[in-house]
Formats: C-alpha cells, structure tokens, sequence
C-alpha cells in the first residue's frame, strides 16, 4: 500500500536533467513546520528519507527520490522556514513558482500541505490560485488533523470546501496514521 523503496535520488537547486524525464512527478509543497518531511516519510513507508525544514543544509534544494514505480518524488523546501533570511525566502518562492509555472510537465500531480491547526494561510491561497489559473492537478492535504476537535475539524472542512469548491483534499495526520490510504490512491491510483 505504501510507495514502494524510495530511495533519495537527488538534491537540485532549479532545473536538472533528472527533472526531464518521462516519470510522473509527483510535487510536494507546503510552508515550512507543516509536517511534509513527516508526510513523505508517512507515505513511502522510511523513518528518515525526508528531513523536517529545520535540517541545516536541506532548506534550499528540491529533493529528488525515485521509487520502483514510474515516478519521481519532489520535495520541495519548506516556504517560510523561521530561520531563512528573506533572500533566501525569495529564492525558495521563486523556484516553486517557476516549477510550477514555467518549467513544461504534463504528468504531475501537486501535493499542497497545510497544517490544519493553522489553515489556509496568504501562501496557501497564492498556490491554489494559480493551480486554478493554469488548470494544474494538486490534491490539498490538512496534516495533523488529529490535534483538532470535532468542532474544528468541521470549521477546517467548511473553510476548505468554501475556498477550493470541489477540489480534493484529504484530512491527515502523520501521528495517528489517518488519511495514508485515502492520499496514496490518489496519488497511486
Ligand atoms: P516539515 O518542516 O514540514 O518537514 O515538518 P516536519 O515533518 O519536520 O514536522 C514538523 C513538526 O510537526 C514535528 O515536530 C513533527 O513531529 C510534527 N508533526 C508532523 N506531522 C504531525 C501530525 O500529523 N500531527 C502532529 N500532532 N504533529 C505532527
């Protein structure tokens, strides 16, 4: 059920041969502390294939993993990572526009992390509008769905479905492994 041995590839900073290939992407994105090094982790079945934004050296480049199906994971840095300077910041936000508006992939698939005691934040907001500028396939994932309550999670789910209208999203937590399922066939289907 899991994406099977996913193994680290890569690390590129903007353009690379690795990215031109004929495997599907599939394209992690998400402000920094959401939990994406978790999800990744969550979902491929490793304790320690993604490393938290927090990791020195790893803020800046996408990181590249290859699995035995056809397709090529992307993680990409954490945007807003406390500790980065605003040039730095700035680089990271341009590299994530650039992947996803400028740089030609058919076959890929954004995987937009939020953190569901936060919400939709102002970055969260400039992402999906330009998915659905370009008419680009992303699936939104609330990670860490467990540190809400009943009535939050309804608030969370109205929030959601009133900002992407019929766009998918998945209610997940890395923790209590909730949503794996559910994210991997649509991902993998
Ligand atoms: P990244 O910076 O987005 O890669 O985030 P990390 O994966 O490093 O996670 C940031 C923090 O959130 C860590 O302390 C994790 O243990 C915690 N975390 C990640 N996923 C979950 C979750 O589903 N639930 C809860 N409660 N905490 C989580």
């Amino acid at each position: 059920m899991y994406i099977k041995n996913a193994r680290f590839l890569k690390g590129v900073i903007g353009d690379d041969a690795s990215l031109h290939d004929n495997l599907r992407h599939i394209a992690f994105i998400g402000r920094s502390n959401v939990g994406k090094s978790s999800l990744i982790n969550s979902i491929t079945n490793k304790k320690t294939l993604a490393f938290s934004s927090s990791t020195p050296g790893r803020t800046l480049q996408i990181n590249i993993y290859s699995t035995d199906d056809p397709v090529l994971l992307l993680d990409f840095p954490g945007f807003g990572y406390a500790k980065t300077d605003i040039k730095q910041r700035e680089k990271i936000r341009k590299m994530i526009l650039w992947y996803i508006t400028v740089f030609e992939k058919k076959d890929r698939l954004f995987v937009l992390i939020i953190d569901s005691k936060v919400g939709l934040t102002d970055y969260d907001m400039e992402v999906i509008k330009i998915f659905k500028d370009i008419g680009i396939d992303y699936v939104l994932v609330a990670n860490k769905a467990d540190k809400l309550n009943q009535k939050e999670t309804s608030k969370l789910k109205k929030d959601i479905t009133s900002v992407l209208g019929l766009d998918t999203y998945v209610l997940y937590s890395t923790t209590k492994k909730m949503g794996t399922k559910e994210l991997l066939s649509i991902i993998n289907p």
